[in-house]
């Protein structure tokens, strides 16, 4: 792995012992006595990860994270700070104080090179984001007031009769907007919880039922999307924790303080990622979905046709497509304006939507045109659908701003595939709108089914709306 990693300590036996550790994992370490080098190292070739010791002489940690944070250069930056061994009260001033982890100044070098191989992940994700206040929440960094901050639901999952975790629970101080309850293991491994934003798990033991879980949480449906802090001491098993999918991970020993700034952070780093989800999510369906009337657009339609065809080639199966046009629409924009018309329009589409059924695609073809598939139907069931369609518009009326009730009529044209024949979709949207050519010239108001094979407009049936 690479990655560059600057070390500022002023006792020379611990940076060499850290060097040391992370010249093995193929680090490129740097070394820096005091702060005023360190910051010049920076300055000079901008590391991955500093890591700084705690007792280093002038140093004031919260400047210097904050120093880090504010130039656009080092903002992602990674800030571990070693502390010394079971110093608690150092360990939450740092992270209080910006840093995005700590160690112990004796830390195991199997645990520190997982930490960093976790931060690395992170910054990667991080670094593919497009906004910078992506960037800030992603890290877990920026600190929003709290009031907007949505409360983190924290699981604590206890392993049969292990530690306390009402205990643990009870020692998170107030005002980090924490949620916390404890589920036994064999209820979170049956049926997950969607609304937890991170799960605790605490392997006490040496058996595998943390890890297990750590496993099966990171792979459900319900769970996938949580955050997971690992509270281990046994460092050097198998693998890391953090390596197998863990977010987070913090020694047995962890107090309540510590624990609350941990679960704070990941509650940040989840929700901002569910926000980045729904945003992304939001921005596809616009992509695809027609403002004026909230159906599938011109591109949805193409990848809709496109994607049938792959599944025609390797499945040739039933299918037909409905080509609707408004009647005379042009009159109604003349009649009551172009506004009006568009409430009409909007007004058709949603009658045709509520019409079909869950698995039929409905797309605005453009204009007053409307495109329908409806998989795997034969003749007489489209036949059925498009009349139903058909009546319905001409039964309803749409109420618009001149106070009248404006009442408009669809003519459809069907094309059908069968097993057998090999008709790619552009074949049939060509004959499903040479049959509605052949809809309008029968008078409107009706539908026709293109006969196959024939040209599709000379030889149509048409099938009076009325019969
Ligand atoms: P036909 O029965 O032969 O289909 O007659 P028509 O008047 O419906 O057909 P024509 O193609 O002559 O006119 C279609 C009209 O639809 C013209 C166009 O201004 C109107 N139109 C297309 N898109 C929109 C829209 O988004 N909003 C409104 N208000 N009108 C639209
Ligand atoms: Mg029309
Ligand atoms: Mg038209």
């Amino acid at each position: 792995m690479s990655g560059h990693v600057l070390i500022i300590d002023a006792m020379s036996n611990r940076r060499i012992r850290l060097r040391a550790h992370l010249d093995t994992a193929a680090y490129a370490v740097d070394l820096a006595e005091t702060q005023t080098d360190g910051l010049l190292r920076i300055a000079q070739d901008v590391p991955d990860v500093v890591i700084v010791a705690d007792d280093l002489p002038g140093l004031r940690l919260r400047h210097f994270c904050k120093l880090l944070r504010a130039n656009p250069r080092t903002q992602l930056t990674t800030i571990i700070v070693a502390v010394p061994r079971e110093n608690h009260s150092a360990r939450v001033s740092a992270l209080n104080a910006g840093a995005h982890d700590v160690i112990d100044d004796q830390c195991d070098p199997a645990d520190l090179k997982a930490r960093l191989r976790n931060f690395m992940r992170i910054r990667q994700n991080v670094e593919d984001r497009p906004t910078t206040a992506g960037r800030d929440l992603a890290h877990g960094l920026a600190e929003p007031a709290a009031a907007f901050l949505p409360k983190t639901v924290a699981t604590f999952v206890s392993f049969g009769a292990l530690p306390d975790m009402q205990a643990r629970i009870a020692a998170l101080p107030d005002g980090f907007g924490i949620d916390a309850r404890t589920v036994p293991a064999a209820t979170t491994r049956r049926q997950p919880d969607p609304t937890t934003d991170v799960y605790v798990l605490f392997e006490t033991g040496h058996g595998p039922e943390a890890r297990d879980l750590l496993g099966a949480l990171l792979t459900h449906p319900a769970s996938r999307h949580s955050r997971i802090l690992f509270v281990t001491d046994s460092l050097v098993r198998t693998a890391s924790p953090l390596d197998l999918g863990a977010h987070d991970q913090a020694p047995l020993s962890v107090t309540g303080p510590e624990l609350a700034v941990r679960l704070q952070r990941l509650g940040r780093r989840k929700h901002d990622a569910d926000r980045a989800r729904k945003a992304t999510t939001e921005l596809g369906e616009k992509a695809y979905t027609d403002t004026l009337t909230g159906l599938n657009n011109r591109l949805a339609i193409r990848e809709y046709l496109q994607k049938t065809d792959r599944c025609l080639a390797d499945h040739p199966r039933q299918m037909a497509i409905l080509m609707v046009d408004i009647d005379h629409f042009k009159a109604v924009n003349d009649n009551h304006g172009h506004a009006a018309g568009d409430v009409v329009l909007a007004q058709v589409a949603a009658v045709l939507k509520a019409s079909l059924r869950e698995g039929d695609f409905l797309g605005r073809f453009g204009g007053e045109e409307f495109l329908i598939v409806l998989p795997d139907v034969g003749a007489g069931q489209a036949r059925s659908v498009a009349q139903r369609l058909r009546s319905t518009v001409a039964a309803s009326s749409t109420a618009v701003d001149d106070g009248t009730h404006v009442r408009v009529t669809i003519s459809i044209g069907l094309a059908l595939a069968s097993r057998s024949d090999r008709k790619s979709t552009q074949d049939l949207l060509r004959a499903a709108d040479n049959a509605l050519y052949g809809a309008k010239h029968e008078g409107r108001n009706r539908i026709n089914i293109a006969t196959r094979d024939d040209d599709a407009r000379v030889a149509a049936r048409a099938v009076n709306s009325a019969s």
